[in-house]
């Protein structure tokens, strides 16, 4: 049967049983399309490194003896909408068969679904082989429960993989390290190397302009610093878990002004384009402490596992079970729009320019940095949670909806009123000053609330419990918050109510 098989940017997944054995009757198709780079404005490195990947990926199944169709941005037979190239191609090519990967994204999954619908041949749709739990285990796992633990889907998935465990419980006696890790950075610590890399990225650069596709971000040439094929996505794990893993845990909730990265392994673009496996990428760093655990201590590699085995595949658990309604939570009623200078980095706050300049050149900032800077200062402020979601799924090269929403709309704008986090994720300047250098190079004092040079995130930080009082004022993990208020004088409120209301009239100047 002339067959035909389509395969997203985002599931380049060279492991997949697909690409096991040849057949002349199978074409594998892969298409840049408008559709794709113009929901959302993304960043250009974003659009560069995928299209990059994906030529790359085009390329080795090519040379591995598969039929590959590849449809660039710029062919004059690209109707630029994944439907309509699907269509033409079947017509065209009098194909018998369609096939497509999950996508991991609502948006596209309606999209193949329609369409499998529409078409007279006969569809099937297969699992990426990717994620440790495929969506029927999910569903098990995720659906009709009124609450979702990560916590217990994290001691559910230890259990069922068997890592960091012995004789059926937690590798040295405890499911969580936390206590030990997340310390600041101190000033004169040793800074990692960064692992970089050479693409030339030029070529594909000059395409996305010609075809005006409307990016955000910079990119400063030549070279695209993002793996684009499975060799060097493999050499940065490798440099993660000999070089960074032993500090991973220690330093990462740290902020400095003198590293981008720290200890983080910045392998998500490559895991969520599906270049490398969460399994590989677990297990690659498990071996790394079982032959190294005079240099990595538990506390680190628990610290890592948790992240992948736990909150990937957690967020997506809440995706699948929360979709579509979930992109549409917005329980604190938050109004504001994103200040003007989050697509410039031009402003004074010096945490939100290093975190916004970081995010604007290198398409990454770190966990931290996307939660307690960029994210806290929008709920504070209560930015729309639209607004906030579009700035974090375009910025990021690592960003696709299944994983974008849930961070930002759950975990840090709270828009979901919990589901994801059983608190908000807020600070105000203390938080900041403990956990990075920026405060001490501010032109605002952290130490103030409500004087003309006040650190701004003091009197939100405050005013954002006092507005939100219905809601959290039973709240059992924010009581300190409400204890803290309740000794402050009405003249201390006003004073910070007030202050917070100039703020935002003239958020954009700060
Ligand atoms: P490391 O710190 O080295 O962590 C290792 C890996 O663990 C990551 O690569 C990632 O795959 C996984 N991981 C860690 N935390 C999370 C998490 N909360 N959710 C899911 N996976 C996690 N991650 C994305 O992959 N795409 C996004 O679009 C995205 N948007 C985010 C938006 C906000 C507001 C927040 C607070 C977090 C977001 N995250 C997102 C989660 C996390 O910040 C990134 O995964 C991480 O910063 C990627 O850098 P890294 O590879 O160096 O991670
Ligand atoms: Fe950020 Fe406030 Fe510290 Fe300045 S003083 S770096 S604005 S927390």
């Amino acid at each position: 049967m002339k067959t035909l098989r389509l395969i997203l940017g985002d599931q380049l997944n060279r492991n997949h049983s697909w690409f096991r054995t040849n057949n002349p009757d199978i074409t594998y198709v892969m298409m840049e399309v408008r559709s794709e780079t113009d929901y959302v404005r993304h960043h250009i490195q974003k659009v560069m490194a995928i299209f990059m990947a994906m030529r790359q990926f085009a390329e080795e199944l090519r040379s591995a003896g598969h039929k590959v169709h590849y449809l660039h941005l710029m062919d004059d037979e690209n109707k630029q909408n994944i439907t309509k190239n699907i269509q033409t191609l079947i017509e065209q090519w009098g194909i018998e068969k369609f096939e497509y990967l999950l996508p991991d994204e609502y948006r596209l999954d309606e999209e193949l679904r329609t369409l499998a619908d529409q078409l007279a041949i006969p569809t099937t749709a297969v699992d990426t082989e990717h994620f440790f739990c495929e969506r029927p285990d999910l569903k098990k796992h995720f659906e009709g429960r009124k609450s979702y633990l990560m916590e217990s889907f994290y001691r559910m998935m230890r259990r069922k993989t068997g890592y960091l465990m012995q004789h059926g419980e937690p590798e040295g006696g405890r499911w969580n390290y936390d206590t030990e890790n997340r310390s600041s950075f101190p000033a004169k610590a040793a800074l990692p190397e960064s692992f970089d890399f050479e693409n030339d990225g030029r070529e594909i650069f000059q395409e996305i302009q010609q075809c005006g596709v409307q990016t955000i971000g910079q990119w400063n040439g030549p070279f695209i610093n993002w793996p684009i094929n499975r060799e060097q996505a493999l050499a940065q794990l490798a440099y993660f878990c000999s070089h960074l893993l032993p500090l991973f845990g220690q330093y990462q909730d740290a902020m400095t002004v003198r590293h981008r990265t720290l200890f983080h392994s910045k392998v998500s673009f490559a895991l969520n384009i599906k270049m490398l496996s969460p399994r590989e990428v677990v297990e690659a760093a498990l071996d790394g402490y079982r032959k190294n655990t005079d240099k990595i201590s538990l506390a680190q590699i628990e610290g890592f596992v948790r992240q992948i085995l736990g909150w990937r595949e957690y967020m997506r658990g809440i995706y699948w079970a929360e979709m579509p309604h979930y992109a549409e939570l917005n329980v604190l009623d938050l109004q504001e729009k994103l200040p003007e200078w989050y697509w410039t980095g031009n402003t004074s706050m010096n945490c939100l320019k290093h975190a916004i300049r970081q995010s604007l050149e290198d398409a990454y900032a770190h966990h931290i940095q996307r939660l307690m800077v960029t994210g806290n200062f929008a709920l504070l402020l209560g930015v729309h949670p639209k607004e906030v979601d579009e700035w974090y799924l375009g910025i990021y090269a690592d960003a696709f909806e299944w994983v974008q929403l849930p961070n930002t709309r759950g975990m840090s704008q709270y828009a979901d009123g919990g589901i994801v986090g059983s608190k908000p994720y807020v600070c105000a300047a203390n938080f900041i000053g403990k956990m990075s250098d920026y405060c001490s190079s501010c032109v605002y004092n952290p130490k103030l609330r409500t004087e003309e040079n006040a650190c701004p995130l003091n009197a939100l930080y405050w005013d954002f419990y006092l507005r939100h009082y219905e809601h959290f004022r039973r709240h059992p993990r924010v009581n300190m918050a409400y204890r803290t208020l309740d000794k402050m004088s009405s003249e201390q409120k006003a004073a910070i109510i007030e202050k917070a209301a100039r703020t935002r009239q003239s958020v954009n100047q700060l």
